[in-house]
């Protein structure tokens, strides 16, 4: 369901004339050794395609034209050896629309000492070649990565890795089908948003249905589907008595499992990536979808629930961004507090909807009543997500713009055994602390919902942002209330002014 096949990123070399043709051979020899060596290491999970540099105008413009069409290239690396006169770049740079990293690196990492004369001097000039299309760059306005050190440092390959696997969630994004079933929650404000806006930005649509059109799927559903997916529970989880094959709720779990076929035929037919449910609209079905999302969320779908698109998107972009990393990641909604002043957290959980990619054990499939929805008792998966470094991201529609907010925390293991409650969950520290935390996300107007990931950084989150030209409020160590207060501020303004009139 997330496929990095068939994905390029195309490594680009930046030159002139002036220096003739023995020097751009060496230009070419150079280029082409960098290129091979991030195609071989193991981080930047695509194939990293080597090009002929380009020293003229005409060169340039028709390799942003082939990129642009290129349906396997997600991004350009650009790198630029030697002196690349800009203006050169102009009508290339213009129509480029694939995301672009700049590799600001040289093919040396020592200067030769004893040996360093004019014709050394001549080639490798990346200090001021780069600096001179790092100008054009910014003034032409183009947002991109710039990555500084060199080329073998692993550091520099972790940081063109980031990029990388944003760059595939980007494309990924740019095709996206949205599943609606159902609408919004009533009165719910922050999960609502321009559906029109969200398309010109992210590239995704968001499609409406009625809950007959699921229902119809999950009638449809195939008895020898069914027993697979029975079966499948009964493998991969600690199935409850009264859910077991002879046990009293046994017909809730073939229920679970009905749910479950029809969903993924409804997604798999229309070509989904993400989709969203809500509780006030079940018309036709019998049970709030629990295990089923969990398990599609698992297998790399979006989700949102109450109709929440936004974060849909954001959980299937995540994981893409995440794919094939230990660690998962999951819808998730800022639950309750423990506020003892010494050690304040935060219990994460949902209604049902947590990805088991998360999770820190063997998860429990359990049957509980559910207080709101009015409709038969769902199936779940119960665990507690696994220790560690984590971050919660949000995606907001502030109206004329989005938003993405992000803070660190910390999971942490519940200091007391849960005994009672039926939900999956994940216990953590807001960074600097929940009361700045909890604070600056308020001020920023971050969503209750977001996406909860155990193996992305910031960094990707901002490059993804960087990517979609969209703001990034990050909540951190660093975080003050005042300089975050006074942040928003100063973005206010930039990006009204960067979107002009419209
Ligand atoms: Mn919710």
């Amino acid at each position: 369901m997330i496929s990095y096949d068939k994905q390029e990123v195309w490594f680009i070399t930046g030159s002139q004339h002036l220096y003739g043709v023995k020097t751009l051979e060496q230009v070419a020899e150079h280029a082409r050794k960098i290129a091979r060596h991030l195609n071989g290491v193991s981080q930047i999970p695509i194939r990293v395609l080597y090009k002929k540099p380009l020293s003229t105008p005409d060169e340039i413009l028709q390799l942003c034209l082939d990129a642009n069409t290129s349906n396997r290239c997600v991004g350009l690396v650009i790198w630029m050896h030697t002196f690349s006169p800009s203006k050169m770049w102009i009508n290339g740079l213009k129509i480029l629309h694939k995301p672009m990293l700049h590799l600001h690196t040289q093919f040396n990492s020592d200067i030769p000492w004893n040996t360093i004369d004019m014709n050394f001097m001549n080639l490798n000039q990346s200090a001021h070649g780069g600096r001179e299309f790092g100008f054009m760059n910014t003034r032409l306005g183009i947002n991109r990565k710039v990555v500084v050190g060199y080329w073998k440092d692993e550091e520099v390959i972790e940081r063109i890795s980031i990029w990388t696997r944003v760059a595939v969630a980007w494309k990924d994004s740019s095709t996206m089908k949205i599943a609606r079933f159902g609408d919004n929650m009533r009165d719910v404000a922050v999960t609502e948003g321009n559906q029109v806006s969200a398309q010109i930005k992210f590239g995704y649509s968001v499609q409406g249905y009625g809950l007959e059109e699921i229902s119809t799927h999950i009638k449809a559903a195939r008895k020898k589907d069914i027993l697979k997916t029975v079966d499948s529970y009964l493998d991969e989880y600690e199935v409850v008595k009264q859910l077991m094959p002879k046990g009293r709720q046994h017909k809730s779990l073939i229920e679970a499992a009905r749910i479950e076929v029809g969903l993924r035929s409804f997604l798999a037919e229309g070509d989904f990536m993400a989709f969203t449910d809500t509780f006030e609209n079940l018309a036709g079905l019998t049970q709030l979808p629990g295990i089923a999302v969990q398990r599609l969320m698992s297998e790399g779908y979006g989700f949102g629930a109450e109709g929440d698109w936004k974060t849909a998107g954001l959980v299937r972009s995540m994981k893409v961004m995440a794919h094939g990393l230990p660690g998962g990641n999951s819808f998730m909604e800022d639950y309750t507090y423990h506020m003892d002043g010494k050690q304040m957290m935060v219990l994460g959980a949902h209604m049902l909807e947590i990805c088991p990619s998360i999770a820190g054990e063997k998860p429990s499939c359990q049957i509980h009543p559910l207080s709101i929805g009015g409709k038969a008792q769902p199936v779940r998966l119960v665990f507690t997500g696994s220790v560690g470094p984590a971050l919660n991201a949000s995606m907001i529609d502030l109206g004329n713009r989005f938003r993405m907010v992000v803070n660190n925390v910390d999971a942490i293991s519940p200091p007391k055994k849960f005994t009672k409650l039926p939900v999956a969950r994940v216990l953590w520290q807001p960074h600097p602390n929940l009361k700045i935390g909890a604070a600056a996300w308020i001020l920023a107007g971050g969503s209750h919902h977001t996406c909860f990931s155990q193996n992305l950084s910031k960094e990707y989150l901002q490059d993804f942002a960087e990517i979609a030209d969209i703001e990034c409020a990050v909540i951190d160590e660093d975080t003050s209330i005042q300089g975050f207060k006074q942040m928003l501020r100063t973005n206010e303004v930039f990006y009204h002014f960067r979107q002009g009139f419209r």
